[in-house]
Protein backbone atom coordinates (compact mmCIF):
# COMPACT_ATOMS: atom_id res chain seq x y z
CA UNK A 1 0.00 0.00 0.00
CA UNK A 2 1.19 3.23 -0.57
CA UNK A 3 0.30 7.04 0.89
CA UNK A 4 1.08 10.38 -1.24
CA UNK A 5 2.36 12.61 1.72
CA UNK A 6 3.58 15.36 -1.32
CA UNK A 7 1.61 17.54 1.12
CA UNK A 8 2.03 20.79 1.41
CA UNK A 9 2.41 20.75 5.19
CA UNK A 10 5.75 18.57 4.52
CA UNK A 11 6.90 20.74 1.93
CA UNK A 12 6.65 23.90 4.52
CA UNK A 13 7.48 21.85 7.62
CA UNK A 14 10.78 22.83 9.98
CA UNK A 15 13.16 20.37 9.72
CA UNK A 16 12.10 17.05 11.32
CA UNK A 17 14.27 15.30 13.62
CA UNK A 18 14.66 11.25 13.16
CA UNK A 19 13.54 9.16 15.42
CA UNK A 20 15.44 6.00 16.56
CA UNK A 21 13.49 2.48 15.42
CA UNK A 22 13.55 0.03 18.42
CA UNK A 23 15.97 -2.47 17.94
CA UNK A 24 16.68 -4.21 21.50
CA UNK A 25 13.33 -5.43 23.56
CA UNK A 26 12.40 -2.79 26.70
CA UNK A 27 10.28 -2.64 29.53
CA UNK A 28 7.91 0.36 30.14
CA UNK A 29 5.03 1.85 32.62
CA UNK A 30 2.72 2.81 29.82
CA UNK A 31 3.17 1.60 25.96
CA UNK A 32 1.59 3.71 23.55
CA UNK A 33 0.73 2.33 19.90
CA UNK A 34 0.04 5.57 17.42
CA UNK A 35 2.44 8.54 17.47
CA UNK A 36 -0.54 11.48 16.42
CA UNK A 37 -2.25 13.54 18.41
CA UNK A 38 -3.83 11.62 20.24
CA UNK A 39 -1.03 9.33 21.61
CA UNK A 40 1.36 11.61 21.71
CA UNK A 41 -0.48 14.04 23.55
CA UNK A 42 -1.45 10.63 26.21
CA UNK A 43 2.54 10.61 26.34
CA UNK A 44 3.51 13.93 27.00
CA UNK A 45 0.81 13.80 29.92
CA UNK A 46 2.07 10.32 31.52
CA UNK A 47 5.52 11.89 30.74
CA UNK A 48 4.74 15.13 32.67
CA UNK A 49 2.82 13.01 35.65
CA UNK A 50 6.49 10.91 35.88
CA UNK A 51 5.48 7.81 34.53
CA UNK A 52 7.57 5.68 32.08
CA UNK A 53 6.11 6.29 28.74
CA UNK A 54 7.51 4.90 25.14
CA UNK A 55 5.63 5.37 22.00
CA UNK A 56 5.70 3.34 18.42
CA UNK A 57 4.70 4.79 15.02
CA UNK A 58 5.07 1.91 12.42
CA UNK A 59 6.41 4.90 10.28
CA UNK A 60 7.15 8.66 11.94
CA UNK A 61 4.93 10.75 14.34
CA UNK A 62 2.68 12.37 12.10
CA UNK A 63 2.77 9.74 9.61
CA UNK A 64 -0.93 9.50 9.59
CA UNK A 65 -3.96 11.92 9.61
CA UNK A 66 -1.64 14.26 12.05
CA UNK A 67 0.37 15.64 9.52
CA UNK A 68 -1.93 15.68 6.41
CA UNK A 69 -4.43 17.23 8.14
CA UNK A 70 -6.45 20.93 7.05
CA UNK A 71 -4.92 22.37 10.24
CA UNK A 72 -8.42 23.77 11.56
CA UNK A 73 -8.59 23.56 15.22
CA UNK A 74 -12.51 23.38 15.77
CA UNK A 75 -13.79 22.56 19.13
CA UNK A 76 -17.08 20.44 19.50
CA UNK A 77 -18.15 16.70 18.42
CA UNK A 78 -20.89 16.38 15.64
CA UNK A 79 -23.64 16.91 18.02
CA UNK A 80 -24.84 20.45 19.28
CA UNK A 81 -24.06 21.21 22.84
CA UNK A 82 -28.37 20.28 23.83
CA UNK A 83 -27.91 17.43 22.60
CA UNK A 84 -24.50 16.22 24.06
CA UNK A 85 -26.32 17.72 27.73
CA UNK A 86 -28.82 15.20 27.24
CA UNK A 87 -27.29 12.28 25.87
CA UNK A 88 -24.23 12.46 27.30
CA UNK A 89 -24.14 15.15 30.54
CA UNK A 90 -22.95 18.59 31.16
CA UNK A 91 -19.44 17.38 31.61
CA UNK A 92 -19.13 16.09 27.88
CA UNK A 93 -20.03 19.14 26.49
CA UNK A 94 -17.68 21.32 28.67
CA UNK A 95 -15.17 19.23 27.67
CA UNK A 96 -16.01 19.05 23.53
CA UNK A 97 -16.27 22.81 24.11
CA UNK A 98 -12.95 23.51 25.68
CA UNK A 99 -10.97 21.33 23.27
CA UNK A 100 -9.18 24.38 21.13
CA UNK A 101 -8.77 26.58 23.69
CA UNK A 102 -6.94 23.46 25.49
CA UNK A 103 -5.09 23.11 22.13
CA UNK A 104 -3.68 26.55 21.58
CA UNK A 105 -2.94 26.32 25.59
CA UNK A 106 -0.97 23.46 25.17
CA UNK A 107 0.95 24.89 21.89
CA UNK A 108 1.66 28.29 23.95
CA UNK A 109 2.68 26.40 27.32
CA UNK A 110 4.91 24.17 25.42
CA UNK A 111 6.52 26.78 22.91
CA UNK A 112 5.39 24.80 19.60
CA UNK A 113 5.85 26.74 16.60
CA UNK A 114 3.18 25.93 14.20
CA UNK A 115 1.98 29.15 13.26
CA UNK A 116 -1.18 28.93 15.67
CA UNK A 117 -3.59 31.36 14.84
CA UNK A 118 -6.75 31.79 16.84
CA UNK A 119 -8.37 33.47 14.50
CA UNK A 120 -11.54 32.09 14.76
CA UNK A 121 -13.61 29.01 12.19
CA UNK A 122 -16.66 29.68 9.88
CA UNK A 123 -19.22 27.33 9.29
CA UNK A 124 -20.90 28.72 5.96
CA UNK A 125 -23.54 27.85 4.67
CA UNK A 126 -24.41 27.24 0.67
CA UNK A 127 -27.83 26.65 1.47
CA UNK A 128 -30.71 28.95 3.07
CA UNK A 129 -32.27 25.95 4.52
CA UNK A 130 -29.32 25.11 6.70
CA UNK A 131 -29.38 28.68 8.19
CA UNK A 132 -31.75 28.39 11.39
CA UNK A 133 -29.65 25.14 12.15
CA UNK A 134 -26.51 27.21 11.99
CA UNK A 135 -28.46 30.25 14.11
CA UNK A 136 -29.48 27.10 16.66
CA UNK A 137 -25.89 25.78 16.90
CA UNK A 138 -24.11 29.36 17.87
CA UNK A 139 -27.01 30.14 20.07
CA UNK A 140 -26.48 26.82 22.10
CA UNK A 141 -22.67 27.52 22.21
CA UNK A 142 -23.31 31.40 22.97
CA UNK A 143 -25.55 30.25 25.86
CA UNK A 144 -22.64 28.34 27.62
CA UNK A 145 -19.92 31.63 27.11
CA UNK A 146 -18.60 30.60 24.03
CA UNK A 147 -17.89 33.81 21.80
CA UNK A 148 -20.21 32.92 18.43
CA UNK A 149 -21.96 35.53 15.75
CA UNK A 150 -23.85 35.08 13.26
CA UNK A 151 -23.22 36.47 9.99
CA UNK A 152 -25.48 37.70 7.23
CA UNK A 153 -25.12 37.03 3.74
CA UNK A 154 -23.30 40.05 3.28
CA UNK A 155 -20.48 39.40 6.00
CA UNK A 156 -19.70 35.60 5.33
CA UNK A 157 -19.32 36.80 1.58
CA UNK A 158 -16.95 39.68 2.55
CA UNK A 159 -15.37 37.17 4.89
CA UNK A 160 -14.63 34.60 2.75
CA UNK A 161 -14.95 36.65 -0.74
CA UNK A 162 -16.87 33.63 -2.18
CA UNK A 163 -20.69 34.83 -3.36
CA UNK A 164 -21.81 31.12 -3.02
CA UNK A 165 -22.85 31.31 0.08
CA UNK A 166 -26.11 32.57 2.18
CA UNK A 167 -25.23 33.39 5.86
CA UNK A 168 -23.33 31.36 8.66
CA UNK A 169 -21.65 31.84 11.85
CA UNK A 170 -18.29 32.43 13.48
CA UNK A 171 -16.60 30.64 16.25
CA UNK A 172 -14.16 32.63 17.92
CA UNK A 173 -12.80 29.66 20.10
CA UNK A 174 -11.25 28.62 17.06
CA UNK A 175 -8.44 28.87 14.76
CA UNK A 176 -5.82 27.15 12.47
CA UNK A 177 -2.14 25.90 12.62
CA UNK A 178 0.45 24.30 10.70
CA UNK A 179 -0.09 20.50 11.97
CA UNK A 180 2.51 18.74 10.39
CA UNK A 181 5.03 21.33 12.54
CA UNK A 182 2.21 20.92 15.95
CA UNK A 183 2.75 17.24 15.84
CA UNK A 184 6.30 17.01 15.66
CA UNK A 185 6.56 19.72 18.63
CA UNK A 186 4.08 16.94 20.45
CA UNK A 187 6.39 14.76 19.49
CA UNK A 188 9.57 16.74 21.09
CA UNK A 189 8.02 17.75 24.14
CA UNK A 190 7.11 14.73 25.01
CA UNK A 191 10.72 13.19 24.56
CA UNK A 192 11.96 16.24 26.30
CA UNK A 193 9.65 15.10 29.33
CA UNK A 194 11.26 11.39 29.25
CA UNK A 195 8.96 9.92 26.90
CA UNK A 196 10.90 7.21 24.44
CA UNK A 197 9.72 7.57 21.17
CA UNK A 198 10.38 4.77 18.13
CA UNK A 199 9.51 5.65 14.57
CA UNK A 200 9.78 2.76 11.65
CA UNK A 201 8.43 1.06 14.68
CA UNK A 202 5.23 -1.50 13.88
CA UNK A 203 3.33 -3.39 16.61
CA UNK A 204 1.83 -6.57 15.00
CA UNK A 205 1.02 -8.17 17.89
CA UNK A 206 -0.31 -8.17 21.83
CA UNK A 207 0.34 -10.86 24.12
CA UNK A 208 -1.37 -10.97 27.57
CA UNK A 209 0.64 -11.81 30.15
CA UNK A 210 -0.69 -12.14 34.11
CA UNK A 211 0.34 -8.42 34.88
CA UNK A 212 0.69 -6.36 31.51
CA UNK A 213 1.15 -6.76 28.32
CA UNK A 214 3.94 -7.37 25.52
CA UNK A 215 3.75 -6.38 22.40
CA UNK A 216 5.64 -7.55 19.75
CA UNK A 217 7.46 -5.45 16.88
CA UNK A 218 7.90 -6.51 13.23
CA UNK A 219 11.71 -5.95 13.82
CA UNK A 220 11.91 -8.69 16.89
CA UNK A 221 11.99 -6.85 19.22
CA UNK A 222 9.21 -6.49 22.20
CA UNK A 223 8.18 -4.20 24.65
CA UNK A 224 6.88 -5.41 27.77
CA UNK A 225 4.35 -2.66 29.81
CA UNK A 226 2.37 -2.50 32.48
CA UNK A 227 -0.54 -0.56 30.32
CA UNK A 228 -0.78 -0.16 26.67
CA UNK A 229 -2.50 2.26 24.98
CA UNK A 230 -4.03 1.99 21.50
CA UNK A 231 -4.14 5.05 18.74
CA UNK A 232 -4.00 4.06 15.64
CA UNK A 233 -6.99 5.60 14.34
CA UNK A 234 -7.76 5.12 10.68
CA UNK A 235 -4.33 3.31 10.53
CA UNK A 236 -5.71 0.33 11.90
CA UNK A 237 -4.83 -2.22 11.04
CA UNK A 238 -4.32 -6.42 12.03
CA UNK A 239 -3.00 -5.86 15.41
CA UNK A 240 -6.83 -5.90 16.76
CA UNK A 241 -8.78 -7.07 13.59
CA UNK A 242 -11.95 -6.43 15.96
CA UNK A 243 -10.84 -2.66 16.82
CA UNK A 244 -10.09 -2.10 12.85
CA UNK A 245 -13.76 -2.85 11.59
CA UNK A 246 -15.48 -0.85 14.21
CA UNK A 247 -14.26 2.55 11.73
CA UNK A 248 -14.11 3.04 8.42
CA UNK A 249 -11.54 4.85 6.91
CA UNK A 250 -12.44 7.06 4.70
CA UNK A 251 -10.24 9.21 2.39
CA UNK A 252 -10.18 13.25 2.77
CA UNK A 253 -8.82 14.50 -0.18
CA UNK A 254 -6.81 17.97 -0.43
CA UNK A 255 -5.58 20.34 -2.94
CA UNK A 256 -3.27 23.86 -2.37
CA UNK A 257 -3.08 25.99 -4.96
CA UNK A 258 0.27 27.79 -6.14
CA UNK A 259 0.28 31.30 -4.18
CA UNK A 260 -2.14 33.60 -4.89
CA UNK A 261 -1.61 37.56 -5.67
CA UNK A 262 -1.87 40.22 -2.75
CA UNK A 263 -4.47 40.89 -4.89
CA UNK A 264 -6.10 37.50 -4.49
CA UNK A 265 -5.42 37.71 -0.63
CA UNK A 266 -7.04 40.74 -0.20
CA UNK A 267 -10.23 39.57 -1.77
CA UNK A 268 -10.28 35.56 -0.73
CA UNK A 269 -10.88 34.84 3.14
CA UNK A 270 -9.08 38.34 4.16
CA UNK A 271 -8.50 37.56 7.63
CA UNK A 272 -7.25 34.14 6.89
CA UNK A 273 -10.58 32.54 8.81
CA UNK A 274 -10.63 28.80 8.20
CA UNK A 275 -14.18 27.63 6.87
CA UNK A 276 -16.01 24.45 6.21
CA UNK A 277 -19.83 24.62 4.56
CA UNK A 278 -22.32 23.15 6.53
CA UNK A 279 -23.00 20.03 3.83
CA UNK A 280 -23.20 16.48 4.98
CA UNK A 281 -20.00 16.26 2.60
CA UNK A 282 -18.44 19.41 3.84
CA UNK A 283 -16.32 21.12 1.72
CA UNK A 284 -13.04 22.79 3.77
CA UNK A 285 -10.89 25.66 2.74
CA UNK A 286 -8.04 27.62 4.56
CA UNK A 287 -4.97 30.10 3.71
CA UNK A 288 -2.00 27.96 4.09
CA UNK A 289 1.44 28.15 3.87
CA UNK A 290 3.01 30.82 1.05
CA UNK A 291 -0.30 32.51 0.87
CA UNK A 292 -2.02 29.56 -1.09
CA UNK A 293 -5.47 28.53 -0.88
CA UNK A 294 -6.12 24.84 0.73
CA UNK A 295 -8.96 23.28 -0.06
CA UNK A 296 -10.52 19.76 0.61
CA UNK A 297 -13.06 17.27 1.00
CA UNK A 298 -14.16 13.58 1.04
CA UNK A 299 -13.48 11.93 -2.29
CA UNK A 300 -13.77 8.45 -3.52
CA UNK A 301 -12.53 5.66 -1.25
CA UNK A 302 -9.56 4.03 -2.84
CA UNK A 303 -6.14 2.54 -1.03
CA UNK A 304 -4.34 4.57 -3.68
CA UNK A 305 -5.98 7.64 -5.30
CA UNK A 306 -5.26 8.32 -8.10
CA UNK A 307 -5.11 12.12 -10.38
CA UNK A 308 -9.11 11.70 -11.31
CA UNK A 309 -10.30 11.54 -7.46
CA UNK A 310 -9.17 14.70 -7.35
CA UNK A 311 -11.51 16.02 -9.62
CA UNK A 312 -14.71 16.79 -7.88
CA UNK A 313 -12.24 18.69 -5.33
CA UNK A 314 -10.91 20.92 -7.40
CA UNK A 315 -14.43 21.48 -9.14
CA UNK A 316 -15.80 22.36 -5.59
CA UNK A 317 -12.59 25.03 -5.28
CA UNK A 318 -13.57 26.44 -8.90
CA UNK A 319 -17.35 26.73 -7.89
CA UNK A 320 -16.69 28.62 -4.86
CA UNK A 321 -14.07 30.19 -6.69
CA UNK A 322 -14.10 30.70 -9.94
CA UNK A 323 -11.57 33.16 -10.23
CA UNK A 324 -9.12 30.60 -9.59
CA UNK A 325 -10.11 28.50 -12.36
CA UNK A 326 -6.73 29.00 -14.03
CA UNK A 327 -4.90 28.41 -10.79
CA UNK A 328 -2.27 26.01 -10.74
CA UNK A 329 -2.74 23.48 -8.34
CA UNK A 330 0.96 22.72 -6.93
CA UNK A 331 -0.20 20.00 -4.08
CA UNK A 332 -2.55 17.07 -3.54
CA UNK A 333 -2.69 14.38 -0.61
CA UNK A 334 -4.78 12.09 0.94
CA UNK A 335 -5.60 11.14 4.70
CA UNK A 336 -7.66 8.88 6.33
CA UNK A 337 -10.25 9.78 8.10
CA UNK A 338 -11.88 6.89 10.86
CA UNK A 339 -15.64 7.36 10.70
CA UNK A 340 -18.06 5.93 13.38
CA UNK A 341 -21.18 4.62 12.77
CA UNK A 342 -22.26 7.03 15.82
CA UNK A 343 -19.97 9.64 14.40
CA UNK A 344 -18.95 10.14 17.61
CA UNK A 345 -15.01 9.14 18.82
CA UNK A 346 -14.72 5.75 20.64
CA UNK A 347 -12.73 5.10 24.01
CA UNK A 348 -12.55 1.26 24.88
CA UNK A 349 -10.92 -0.48 27.87
CA UNK A 350 -11.62 -4.06 27.16
CA UNK A 351 -9.40 -4.98 29.80
CA UNK A 352 -8.60 -2.40 32.79
CA UNK A 353 -4.76 -2.38 31.16
CA UNK A 354 -5.37 -1.66 27.32
CA UNK A 355 -6.97 1.81 26.79
CA UNK A 356 -8.06 2.38 23.13
CA UNK A 357 -9.32 5.74 21.26
CA UNK A 358 -10.39 6.05 17.98
CA UNK A 359 -12.78 7.75 15.74
CA UNK A 360 -12.86 11.59 15.33
CA UNK A 361 -14.42 11.38 12.35
CA UNK A 362 -12.83 13.94 10.54
CA UNK A 363 -12.50 16.64 13.57
CA UNK A 364 -10.20 15.54 15.55
CA UNK A 365 -7.30 17.82 15.72
CA UNK A 366 -8.58 19.77 18.81
CA UNK A 367 -10.49 16.80 20.15
CA UNK A 368 -7.80 13.92 19.76
CA UNK A 369 -5.09 16.30 21.59
CA UNK A 370 -7.25 17.09 24.50
CA UNK A 371 -8.32 13.17 24.67
CA UNK A 372 -5.33 12.35 24.58
CA UNK A 373 -4.07 14.52 27.39
CA UNK A 374 -7.71 13.07 29.35
CA UNK A 375 -6.29 9.92 28.61
CA UNK A 376 -2.77 10.02 29.81
CA UNK A 377 -4.11 11.69 32.98
CA UNK A 378 -6.27 9.09 33.66
CA UNK A 379 -4.28 6.67 33.26
CA UNK A 380 -1.61 7.92 35.48
CA UNK A 381 -3.74 8.83 38.02
CA UNK A 382 -8.04 6.69 37.76
CA UNK A 383 -9.44 9.74 39.70
CA UNK A 384 -8.78 11.86 36.92
CA UNK A 385 -12.26 11.66 34.71
CA UNK A 386 -12.71 10.94 31.09
CA UNK A 387 -15.00 13.06 29.19
CA UNK A 388 -16.45 9.83 27.10
CA UNK A 389 -17.52 6.35 28.21
CA UNK A 390 -16.05 3.57 27.82
CA UNK A 391 -18.15 1.47 24.88
CA UNK A 392 -18.06 -2.05 23.81
CA UNK A 393 -15.51 -2.90 20.47
CA UNK A 394 -17.97 -3.51 18.30
CA UNK A 395 -16.97 -4.21 14.76
CA UNK A 396 -19.48 -2.78 12.08
CA UNK A 397 -21.25 -5.74 10.15
CA UNK A 398 -19.73 -6.50 6.74
CA UNK A 399 -16.55 -4.22 7.16
CA UNK A 400 -14.87 -6.31 4.72
CA UNK A 401 -17.01 -4.23 2.32
CA UNK A 402 -16.04 -1.35 3.64
CA UNK A 403 -14.60 0.62 0.70
CA UNK A 404 -18.15 -0.19 -0.92
CA UNK A 405 -19.63 1.11 2.28
CA UNK A 406 -17.70 4.26 2.10
CA UNK A 407 -18.47 4.83 -1.43
CA UNK A 408 -22.14 4.22 -1.34
CA UNK A 409 -22.51 6.66 1.88
CA UNK A 410 -20.51 9.11 -0.21
CA UNK A 411 -23.13 9.07 -2.72
CA UNK A 412 -25.84 8.97 -0.54
CA UNK A 413 -24.99 12.13 1.37
CA UNK A 414 -23.68 13.78 -2.48
CA UNK A 415 -27.33 12.99 -3.29
CA UNK A 416 -29.01 14.40 0.10
CA UNK A 417 -27.02 17.70 -0.14
CA UNK A 418 -27.98 17.77 -3.73
CA UNK A 419 -31.64 17.31 -3.31
CA UNK A 420 -31.82 19.77 -0.67
CA UNK A 421 -30.46 22.83 -2.43
C1 LIG B 1 -6.91 15.06 4.88
C2 LIG B 1 -7.41 15.25 6.30
C3 LIG B 1 -7.87 16.51 6.69
C4 LIG B 1 -8.31 16.71 8.01
N1 LIG B 1 -8.58 17.98 8.41
C5 LIG B 1 -8.87 18.21 9.72
C6 LIG B 1 -9.01 19.54 10.20
O1 LIG B 1 -8.79 20.52 9.47
N2 LIG B 1 -9.37 19.71 11.51
C7 LIG B 1 -9.57 18.64 12.35
O2 LIG B 1 -9.95 18.85 13.51
N3 LIG B 1 -9.37 17.37 11.93
C8 LIG B 1 -9.00 17.12 10.66
N4 LIG B 1 -8.75 15.86 10.24
C9 LIG B 1 -8.84 14.76 11.23
C10 LIG B 1 -7.61 14.69 12.16
O3 LIG B 1 -6.43 14.87 11.41
C11 LIG B 1 -7.59 13.32 12.88
O4 LIG B 1 -8.82 13.14 13.55
C12 LIG B 1 -6.46 13.21 13.91
O5 LIG B 1 -5.23 13.54 13.32
C13 LIG B 1 -6.41 11.79 14.48
O6 LIG B 1 -5.22 11.65 15.25
P1 LIG B 1 -4.79 10.24 15.80
O7 LIG B 1 -3.57 10.46 16.60
O8 LIG B 1 -5.92 9.58 16.52
O9 LIG B 1 -4.51 9.34 14.52
P2 LIG B 1 -3.41 9.43 13.35
O10 LIG B 1 -2.80 10.77 13.29
O11 LIG B 1 -4.03 8.91 12.11
O12 LIG B 1 -2.25 8.46 13.85
C14 LIG B 1 -2.34 7.06 13.86
C15 LIG B 1 -0.90 6.53 13.81
O13 LIG B 1 -0.91 5.13 14.11
C16 LIG B 1 0.19 4.55 13.43
N5 LIG B 1 -0.03 3.10 13.42
C17 LIG B 1 -1.07 2.42 12.90
N6 LIG B 1 -0.93 1.09 13.14
C18 LIG B 1 0.23 0.93 13.81
C19 LIG B 1 0.91 -0.23 14.33
N7 LIG B 1 0.43 -1.48 14.19
N8 LIG B 1 2.12 -0.04 14.98
C20 LIG B 1 2.62 1.21 15.12
N9 LIG B 1 2.00 2.33 14.65
C21 LIG B 1 0.83 2.20 14.00
C22 LIG B 1 0.15 5.22 12.06
O14 LIG B 1 1.39 5.13 11.38
C23 LIG B 1 -0.25 6.65 12.43
O15 LIG B 1 0.89 7.52 12.51
C24 LIG B 1 -8.35 15.61 8.93
C25 LIG B 1 -7.92 14.36 8.52
C26 LIG B 1 -7.45 14.16 7.23
C27 LIG B 1 -6.95 12.81 6.82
Amino acid sequence: MSYDIASIWAATARKRPSFPSLDTSVKTDVAIIGAGFTGLSAALHLAEAGTDVTVLDSRDPGFGASGRNGGQVIPGIKYDPDEIDRVYGEETTEFAGRTAEFTFDLIRRLAIDCNAQRNGWIQASLKSAHLEKLESRARQWEKRGAPTEMLSTDQVQVLTGSDAFKGGWLDSRAGQLHPLNYVTGLALAAQAKGAAIHAGTEAVRLEKLSSGWRIHTKSGASITAAHVVVATNGYSGELLPKLRATVIPANSFQVATQPLSPDQLSRILPRQTPVSDSRRLANYFRIGPEGRLMFGGRGNFRDDPAADDYRKIIAGLHWIYPELAEAQIAFRWTGRVAMTYDHLPHLHQPFDDLTIALGYNGRGLALASALGAAIGRHIADRSQPLPFEFSKINPLPLHGMHPYYATMAIWYYRLRDMLES
